[in-house]
């Protein structure tokens, strides 16, 4: 990995990059993810890389649909694993979830490799190899374990493709998407869109877990009655044109 300095401006973005490059080397991420990363980075970038107030309520009600959940499942690709293996692992043993690795450029050794680095990372067991279930989707994204996404109640989605998305939400599953695009068709279709960078919405999901577990079904119930996806959303646009017109302000540029 390239030396990052820590006073760089751009220290995390670029840290980012290189886990991702580096995810590539290993054969763990697709070239393709790195392009994913980079539409990731633009809306980073556009929301002020920072978690919006609205994200983190969003990560909340996450939370508490994990909680609740009676067979809840963490879906991981390529790019999460290579940006942030031990919080997908610390986030699934905490609130009781599985992992399941779920590729759209899939092949079995890369499937193996992914499951071998959670496993270093400290995960027991990881599903996403036996792929014996099929979502009614044209692509590989569509191959899942039975006992994983197939029959789960609720599924975390981080940097999920639309078509899946829509479609385990078809399926009656509660589906929690983590996007930095709030327009995305995943965001548009997610029961809960987490519009944040997976490196961050990920560990403060582990933080809200610690917090909330402690809470009754009652209140978790409670906590997701009261949310508004599309509020959420809607939210998310408004801080982007929000930070634009700062930075246009911060720099003498009319707002028009
Ligand atoms: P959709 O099919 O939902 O419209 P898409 O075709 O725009 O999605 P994909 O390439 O399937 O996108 O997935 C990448 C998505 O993940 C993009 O919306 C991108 O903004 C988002 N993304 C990429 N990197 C990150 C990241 N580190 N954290 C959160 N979101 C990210």
């Amino acid at each position: 990995m390239t030396h990052i300095p820590k006073d760089h401006p751009r220290y995390a973005s670029l840290i980012t990059r290189e886990k991702i490059a580096e995810g590539v080397q290993m054969g763990i991420t697709s070239l393709q993810g790195l392009v994913a990363q980079g539409r990731g980075e633009a809306f980073d970038y556009l929301i002020g890389e920072r978690t919006i107030e609205s994200a983190a309520i969003a990560e909340r009600v996450a939370v508490a649909y994990l909680l609740v959940a009676k067979r809840p499942v963490i879906s991981v690709n390529g790019n999460t694993a290579a940006l942030v293996p031990g919080a997908l692992v610390s986030l699934a043993d905490i609130t009781g979830a599985k992992l399941e690795v779920n590729l759209f450029h899939r092949s079995d050794a890369r499937i193996h490799r992914i499951i071998e680095h959670l496993k270093a990372h400290g995960a027991g067991s990881v599903l996403g190899s036996r792929g014996d279930a099929r979502l009614d989707l044209s692509h590989e994204r569509g191959i899942v374990d039975k006992e994983g996404i197939y029959t789960a109640d609720v599924v975390l989605v981080p940097l999920e493709d639309g078509d899946r998305c829509q479609k385990l939400v078809e399926m009656g599953k509660i589906v929690i998407a983590i996007d930095l695009n709030p327009l995305s068709r995943t965001s548009l279709s997610a029961t809960v869109t987490i519009v944040d960078n997976v490196t961050r919405a990920l560990e403060n999901m582990i933080h809200f877990t610690k917090e909330m577990k402690k809470n009754s079904q009652k209140q978790l119930q409670e906590v997701i009655d009261s949310y508004d996806n599309k509020k959420v959303i809607a939210d998310a646009m408004y801080a982007i044109q929000e930070h634009l017109k700062n930075l246009a302000g911060r720099e003498g540029i009319e707002w028009i």
